[in-house]
């Protein structure tokens, strides 16, 4: 008989900063029928399953266990028997205070197969985004990574301070935020110079990184006043002082900022991932997404005579898929578009086009539907049939103007945005306990739905210490129109334009 019982993959989700998972760990995760994953896994990660896979959240933050270790033990092997493929997703590496040897040894007496992915461990890479390197040749010849979560009062403790206090080893506690102040104490007791550096490094490799840095005798009092709590790696040794040279993570221009992202999630990627390797934190709340129109037949009609058009005119991204996705609906290809010319609003709408083949006739110097009008002119476009396959409701003065130019336009719907209410209570919840720093948005009915979501709630009050960045100046008129001065406006009317002004804004506010 073939054995039918899936395998458990025990995989190092790496240390919070999504960039630290392995390859191998990624092919797992885009394959598994099943993902468990808990709390100090990256959410983010998820985004690799299957659409299909069953995501299972399973808790283990402090002492809130949603499932005890015995019922994660069971679920794993019960999804195995049912022939699954499990992913299961541990912060850091499995083997490093994680529970994945017993997990391991569990598996193995109930005969599923399991295999390990090693993960990037918080133990090392928290202290390397704080600047600490775990050893230095001038400072430490070894490392120890240490349980901190050890009541270190117990009689039969398994710890061996003297040997800690003793050695010039670095030591690392992991779970120890509780226990700082016995930690200390048991070193110093032990012999240990009390102007031992030390660092404490909460939610490390992630845009929330805090580092709090002092002496054995100095950490606990700063500890406390600086509020750190767990996640938190200690680090104690003299490696800590090469922070004040080495450190880098912290320095990035956007560090710590928290920005939310408005866009639809379909297109939030490119926006997310300049920011975050700025060093901020996004938070993601999509107040619009992009959906197929809800009558496609004069789009498909259009695409039937394309053969009587002289120009097709894409103004976004979202124009260009959705007209190339019902082409290929149709069993077309762009063979169909070869006596075509092509007008583009914007850089990126053209580098999507050519991602089609199509090189645009033409790109207006700045990004927007004036603009084009003033491409055109140059052209000779009184007579010619011109397509225009855009989203429902855009505005209405590029028509308007090329019809006047005296072109036969034919405007069809390629796509709407519809209104994404789904992160409202979260939007709320994070502006009201001051939560946001800088709110992105990305075109007028990102602010529109914005504002609806806020719905009779205080807006002047609850954005009073919120950044507003806008893409360019329609964006900006429509925030107006809802009483928000935007604090940024992008000179360059596209996503890096944004980025671009919101690094100038924090550069010269510092
Ligand atoms: N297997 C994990 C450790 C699990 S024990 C690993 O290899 O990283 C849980 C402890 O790990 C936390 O109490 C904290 O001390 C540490 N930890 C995990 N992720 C962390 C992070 N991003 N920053 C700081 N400490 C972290």
């Amino acid at each position: 008989m073939i054995d039918k019982t899936g395998t458990v993959y025990l995989i190092g989700a790496g240390p919070g900063d999504p960039g630290l998972l392995t390859i191998k760990a990624k092919e797992h995760i885009e394959t598994a029928d099943v993902v468990v994953y808990d709390y100090l896994a990256s959410p983010f990660l998820l985004n690799y399953a299957r659409k299909d896979a069953q995501i299972i959240y399973v808790g283990k933050k402090g002492g809130d266990h949603t499932l005890s270790q015995n019922k994660i033990n069971l679920l794993l092997v019960e999804k195995a028997r049912q022939g699954l493929n499990v992913a299961r997703l541990k912060g850091g590496d499995p083997f490093v205070f994680g529970r994945g040897g017993e997990e391991a040894q569990m598996l193995l007496s109930h005969k599923v197969p399991y295999e390990v992915v090693p993960g990037v461990t918080s133990a090392i890479a928290a202290p390397a985004y704080a600047g600490i390197p775990v050893t230095h040749r001038d400072h430490t010849s070894f490392v120890s990574f240490i349980t901190g979560h050890e009541d270190p009062t117990k009689k039969d403790s398994s710890m061996q301070w003297d040997v800690y206090a003793k050695s010039n080893a670095t030591l690392v506690f992991l779970m120890g935020v509780k226990n700082l102040e016995n930690i200390v104490k048991n070193l110093i007791k032990n012999g240990k110079s009390s102007d031992t550096p030390v660092a404490l490094v909460r939610w490390g490799t992630t845009a929330r990184q805090k580092t709090v840095t002092g002496t054995l005798e100095t950490i606990v009092e700063r500890v406390r006043q600086a509020r750190l709590k767990s996640p938190a790696i200690i680090v104690i040794g003299h490696v800590v002082s090469l922070r004040d040279e080495l450190s880098w993570f912290d320095k990035k221009p956007l560090f710590g900022k928290r920005i939310v992202i408005t866009r639809a999630r379909a297109q939030a990627s490119g926006l997310v991932s300049k920011l975050s390797k700025l060093g901020a934190h996004c938070i993601e709340i999509p107040t619009i997404h992009i959906a197929p129109p809800e009558d496609t037949a004069p789009l498909k009609e259009s695409i039937k005579n394309i053969k009587n058009y002289d120009w097709l005119i894409f103004t976004s991204v979202n124009g260009v898929k959705f007209f190339f996705d019902t082409l290929f609906d149709m069993g077309l290809d762009v063979r169909v578009l070869g006596h075509l010319k092509f007008a583009c609003i914007g850089p990126v709408t053209k580098e999507r086009l050519k991602d089609y083949g199509i090189i645009s006739d033409i790109l207006p110097e700045t990004y927007r539907a004036e603009s084009v009008i003033d491409a055109f002119s140059t052209l000779e476009i009184k007579d010619k049939k011109v397509l225009l396959p855009r989203a429902k409701r855009a505005r209405t003065i590029l028509p308007e103007k090329l019809t006047k130019m005296g072109a036969r336009l034919d405007e069809v719907t390629a796509y709407e945005t519809r209104i994404n209410d789904k992160g409202k209570e979260e939007l709320i919840s994070l502006l009201e306990k001051d939560e946001i720093d800088v709110i992105t948005f990305t075109s007028s009915s990102t602010v529109s739905n914005f504002m609806s979501h806020l719905e009779s709630k205080d807006a002047g009050k609850l954005l009073k210490n919120v950044i507003t960045a806008s893409i360019g100046p329609i964006t900006s008129d429509t925030a107006r129109s809802f009483d928000i001065e935007p604090d940024i406006e992008a000179k360059e009317y596209t996503i890096q334009g944004l980025v671009d002004s919101l690094l100038i804004y924090y550069e010269s506010s510092k």
